[in-house]
């Protein structure tokens, strides 16, 4: 379904930032606040652009009622509200990915829904939802921390946390038909990172 495939984002800087799809990467040259990347000449064009463009041979496309338009491969933003995420983003996934789904008080290796997000520094005390301040931790650790810091509640981190280095995975998003204008966007090496992990 050409809706659903991926649609590669590129900050204002041109440099990748996410992956989407290509639904909402029209909603957002629609709404005016990406530009469609020609796969070609790698031009930004707005929305109205784009689907005045012919579509080019074997390209997918979207078929409405009223248009046919070409399914944007790259996309860059017009701005970044946020910081754009440098390296991995936070979540969930990334974070039991780095912790190796193992508590960093006790060591237990679990399931990921025996495992807590714990702040280090608690929130009720101004700690920040961060690769530097959050760990995983199982129940009965984060309980017994409860909203004291590791030093207070004489635990020990196994290590210290920080912001993982690995690269985004941005080819695990479109390993099979990943769109061959995303190359000149994502350097080669991360792309093989990407497909041997
Ligand atoms: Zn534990």
């Amino acid at each position: 379904m050409t809706l659903s495939a991926s649609t590669l984002v590129l900050n204002r800087h041109w440099m990748p930032v996410h992956v989407t799809t290509v639904r909402q990467a029209l909603i957002l040259a629609y709404a005016g606040r990406a530009h469609i990347v020609c796969p070609e000449t790698y031009t930004p064009h707005t929305f109205d652009d784009w689907l005045n463009r012919e579509i080019a041979d074997g390209a997918r496309s979207i078929q409405s009622l009223h248009f046919k338009i070409q399914a944007p491969e790259v996309l860059v933003l017009s701005s970044y509200a946020k910081v754009p995420p440098r390296g991995v983003v936070f979540n969930r996934f990334n974070l039991s990915r780095r912790d190796g789904n193992a508590c960093q008080y006790c060591g237990a290796r679990l399931p990921l829904d025996k495992l807590t997000i714990d702040h280090v520094v608690p929130q009720s005390r101004g700690g920040e939802t961060s690769w530097e301040n959050c760990v995983l931790a199982c129940m009965r650790c984060n309980n017994r921390k409860g909203s004291r810091t590791p030093a207070e509640a004489n635990m020990k981190l196994s290590r210290l946390p920080e912001r993982p280095d690995w690269s985004p995975r941005y080819a695990a998003y479109a390993r099979s038909n990943r769109p061959g204008s995303w190359s000149r966007f994502i350097p080669a090496a991360q792309l093989v990172a990407c497909e041997l992990t």
